[in-house]
């Protein structure tokens, strides 16, 4: 991922448009404190960059973890010219089909892949070695592994994708796309039913969490950018902030220019603030993430796919 222009914060006036719910109450509770486990748990591995051993035992464990819940989970391999070098290496999405068989499919899904480098560490000589991406990486699929989990208990009517892209993060700066390599062989070969929307995470571990509206997102699916944030608001998840932020090039954005998938990508990319950043620094670690921030964002997906 990586950030692409900065515009100054817009307050949207639409948003003063109440939506009602009809049946919040019988929507099943999201756990923060299991979807923390699962941001540890990759962590625990180290750092997963491509060709890491940390990457292969993470590989193996999101297959298995994913398995559990889905009616079926596979793989997509691509060869992938490493950006930067000569040297092509195999990368893995990992894919997993849940719950009902409604016409309306959505997909959720996040990078699972850490960056190589810690290109912006306060410290050069830390720089070429590779981040543990606690929220770079393992809090978008923490939050994805535990819904998967609340999917598999309280199965649900429509067709839900869990996505675990990889490759997001092996970019040169300043290079959009060599970023998000995965959602690109993704999109350009598309392995599943188009799904009707998709919503990516990346970086929702923060335990500062601020999440302003992304603008690609805005642009792509503005209908789905304004249900999402009036929701949140409407349920009380103060994390969630009805301005305009960042313009950032992430997964989401090759779903829609490669597959026509209105996608949007919920993000905080000023970790912990915008005075400071952890951004691919070796202070992305779990201390600096919280269950209260994953259970935010993982509360208001499971509202919106019960209450679709
Ligand atoms: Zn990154």
């Amino acid at each position: 991922m990586i950030e692409m222009k900065i515009f100054p914060p817009k307050l949207l006036a639409f948003f003063s448009i109440l939506i009602n719910f009809g049946c919040i109450s019988q929507v099943p509770s999201f756990s923060g404190e299991s979807a923390f486990q699962y941001l540890e748990k990759q962590c625990s591995f180290g750092p997963r960059n491509p060709g890491s051993e940390g990457y292969e035992l993470c590989k193996s464990f999101l297959i298995d973890e994913l398995s559990k819940f889905s009616d079926s989970v596979f793989t997509q391999k691509f060869n992938q010219l490493i950006p930067g070098t000569n040297r092509t290496m195999e990368m893995t999405n990992i894919i997993g089909k849940l719950s009902g068989s409604g016409a309306r499919p959505i997909l959720l899904g996040a990078h699972w892949d850490t960056r190589p480098t810690a290109d912006h560490d306060a410290n050069p000589e830390k720089r070429d070695k590779p981040i543990l991406g606690a929220n770079d990486g393992a809090s978008g699929v923490a939050v994805l592994l535990e819904i998967a989990r609340v999917l598999s208990q309280y199965p649900h009517d429509e067709t839900v994708y869990i996505v675990f892209f990889d490759a997001e993060d092996l970019g040169i700066e300043g290079e959009h796309r060599s970023y998000a390599l995965g959602a690109q062989y993704f999109a350009k070969n598309l392995p599943i039913s188009k799904p009707e929307l998709a919503i990516i995470l990346d970086m929702v571990g923060d335990a500062n969490l601020e999440l302003p509206i992304e603008r690609n997102s805005y642009y792509q699916n503005p209908q789905l950018v304004k249900y999402l944030w009036n929701l949140a608001d409407e349920i009380g998840l103060t994390a969630f902030e009805k301005n305009l932020g960042y313009e950032i090039y992430d997964d989401h954005v090759p779903l829609w220019e490669n597959a026509n998938i209105p996608a949007i990508d919920i993000i905080d990319f000023n970790y912990p603030n915008r005075w400071s950043n952890f951004w691919h620094t070796h202070d992305d670690v779990p201390e600096n993430c919280s269950a209260e921030s994953l259970n935010q964002v993982g509360t208001l997906l499971v509202h919106y796919i019960y209450d679709r």
